[in-house]
């Protein structure tokens, strides 16, 4: 993934043409919203004064019987009342399937499982991630709208950087749904650092560190002639604010002689974790917090949290960034101190324990002065605000790249890439394939994901026809196929037949649901099996040649046997034999070329005999194309 800037000199709107764009981060555990007035990005806080004005939405969504839904904090705080019908966390479900989230039935909710993306059976009637995505984005747009005076023209959205398509095409679902134009999608990582400038230096190495409710990532970014690339993600999809939560409702329940939280009713889990939540946010500007929990029966439980014990309590979370970080950086090929500037984002970085294990690793001071809940928003508010054309002279563009290779399947299962990974987006690259057999009118496009030679170790995206080739011999047609990539990272592959311009046209809709860890799994696989692949790719391809040699060989010989004296018949019969079975039984490259090697002699001599004959035979009048 990497970054470009580009100046758009067409692009700048007349200043009384100012078109209100904002930036979203739709969060995990909370979304803001952030736009650029006077060219400075600023958040919008709600204007409700009995939310006291803050720029946090929580992403949470309560589904009313009625089937109103209630979004935010007034959401938050009926949770514990009415946990199966108040969504939170949702984005963790965007773009997958039940069978993709490994604690479902830890969750309060009723899963569906559905086709594509899991839903959930709420009060109101099912509802999809997207919709329950929409009505937070639709909060955070109606609140945009009351502050800035008027339609938003568009908006910039962040995902993680590690978001595949399905989560991305989800994103984009859910903005539509909310009546939202989505100008370009956005790495977190990324905004983070050009809300900081730092895509205005020359060059250097950055790292974001970003904490939040649920997750934890680390991005290793390079900026270089004006280009930024992620040179290495990571992180903890399960490691957040909320484990420190719960290590402090722990606390309190060991010191009240209680064995674990589960042990207490899940209306008291929640407000223990409420309550252990505003002490942990509290103690990172005080040395001191109370956690209290009242209990149905007026019992009450309260004891002080040191910051000492708190240290005592969460280190090994730390610990576990820390370790994330340092895999990130050996995957980046870097020493700490080779990194120029650290980036703090997440709700969670506000914790001193988190700043000082950074300070600790990289040996420099973290760049933290925006505030790291608002960060990302003001990142994406200040790219909102040039792609809407504000951005007066100051032109830039920010361009991502794609994280995994595109292709193509071709025979022997085997990917032919058509667009590597970190290509810069949006791209558009074209090969052209041909027809495999004899008369063949129709081809099978199978569009696959990922840096695997085979197509079985590669995502498989989608597939379609192309239909009403012109029936040629094998090999002669030429079938264009042009992957386009926007800047979303969203495909579409068109196959075009080049003599007759038959065309056949998809939309990749990726099949939903592949998790950030398969991703790096698959590019790590990718990276371990290069020398496998390479051999794997090497017996495919010769049981392809050999197949072909096969058809043909058996082609002539249905056709002109008559023209071969018995003795050399039945050699060739016989060498045909032996590279079928090379081919059945799944020979070794080197029995497998040694067998086509034979059949190749045997046939060279058939070869040039048939061929004088149909020379013979075209004298004799007949045409050619009946001899294919
Ligand atoms: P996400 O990116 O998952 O939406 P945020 O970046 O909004 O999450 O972070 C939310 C988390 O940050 C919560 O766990 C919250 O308790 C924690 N948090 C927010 N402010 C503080 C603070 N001052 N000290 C410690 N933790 C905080
Ligand atoms: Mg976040």
């Amino acid at each position: 993934m990497a970054l470009l800037q580009i100046a758009e000199p067409g692009r700048a709107a007349a200043p009384h043409q100012h078109r209100l764009a904002a930036g979203i981060d739709l969060g995990t555990t909370n979304s803001l919203v952030a736009t650029v007035q006077s060219a400075v990005a600023r958040v919008l806080p709600d204007l409700l004064p009995d939310m006291e004005g803050s720029p946090l939405v929580p992403s949470v969504v309560r589904y009313l019987p009625s089937g109103e839904a209630r979004v935010g904090r007034e959401a938050q705080m009926q949770q514990a009342d009415d946990p199966a019908n108040t969504i939170v966390s949702v984005k963790r479900f965007m773009g997958r399937r039940l069978a993709d989230l490994p604690d479902a039935d830890a969750l309060p909710y009723r899963f569906v499982d559905r086709p594509g993306m899991v839903h959930v059976a709420t009060a109101a009637g099912e509802r999809s991630p997207v919709e329950v995505s929409a009505e937070i984005l639709r909060a955070l747009r109606t609140r945009a709208e009351a502050a800035l005076g008027g339609e938003l023209a568009g908006v910039v959205i962040t995902v993680p950087a590690y978001f595949d398509d399905a989560q991305r095409q989800a994103t984009k679902d859910a903005a539509r749904l909310a009546g939202l134009t989505v100008l370009r999608l956005m790495n977190e990582p990324t905004a983070a650092a050009v809300a900081y400038g730092l895509d205005r230096a020359a060059e250097g190495t950055f790292a974001v560190y970003d904490l939040g409710g649920g997750t934890f990532d680390i991005s290793i970014l390079r900026l270089s002639k004006g280009v930024f690339e992620v040179l290495a993600t990571g992180g903890d999809a399960a490691l957040g604010g909320d484990d420190f939560d719960h290590a402090v409702a722990h606390w309190l329940c060991n010191a009240h002689g209680v064995a674990s939280l589960a042990a207490l009713a899940p209306r008291e889990q929640r407000a223990l974790l409420m309550a252990a939540r505003t002490a942990k946010e509290a103690l990172s500007q005080s040395a001191a917090a109370e956690v209290t929990l009242t209990h149905p029966d007026g019992t009450i439980w309260q004891r002080t949290l040191s910051r000492a014990v708190f240290g005592t309590l969460c280190q090994p979370l730390i610990d576990r960034t820390i370790a994330a970080t340092r895999r990130a950086l050996r995957d980046a090929r870097l020493q700490s101190a080779e990194i120029d500037g650290v980036v703090l984002v997440g709700g969670s970085t506000c914790m001193p324990l988190a700043r000082d294990a950074v300070r600790g690793l990289f040996g420099c001071e973290p760049l933290a002065d925006i505030d790291p809940d608002q960060v990302v928003a003001l990142g994406a508010a200040r790219q909102a605000d040039v792609l809407a054309g504000n951005a007066n002279g100051d032109g830039w563009l920010l361009l991502d790249v794609c994280p995994l290779s595109l292709g193509l399947e071709t025979m022997g299962g085997l990917v032919e890439k058509i667009i590597p990974r970190n290509s810069t987006l949006p791209v558009a690259r074209a090969q052209e394939f041909t027809t495999f057999r004899d008369g063949q009118t129709a081809m099978s496009i199978h569009v696959v994901q990922g840096e695997r030679e085979a197509v079985a170790d590669c995502r498989s995206l989608a597939r379609f026809e192309l239909r009403g080739i012109p029936a040629t011999v094998a090999g002669a047609a030429r079938v264009r196929v042009t992957f386009q990539i926007d800047a979303d990272g969203l495909l579409a592959v068109t196959a075009r037949e080049q003599t007759t311009g038959t065309e056949a046209h998809v939309e990749v809709k990726p099949s939903y649901g592949l998790s950030d860890a398969q991703v790096a799994a698959m590019l790590r696989e990718a990276f371990d099996t290069s020398l496998d692949d390479m051999q794997l790719r090497a017996l495919r391809e010769a049981q392809v040649d050999a197949r072909r040699l096969l058809d043909a060989t058996e082609t002539a010989l249905a056709a002109d046997a008559a023209l071969l004296p018995e003795t050399e018949l039945a050699a060739i019969r016989q060498s045909l034999f032996g590279v079928a079975e090379a081919l059945e039984v799944g020979a070794p490259l080197d029995a497998l070329r040694a067998a086509a090697e034979t059949l190749s002699h045997a046939t060279a001599e058939f070869a040039a005999r048939r061929m004088n004959a149909s020379i013979r035979q075209a004298l004799a009048g007949r045409t050619l194309d009946s001899l294919a």
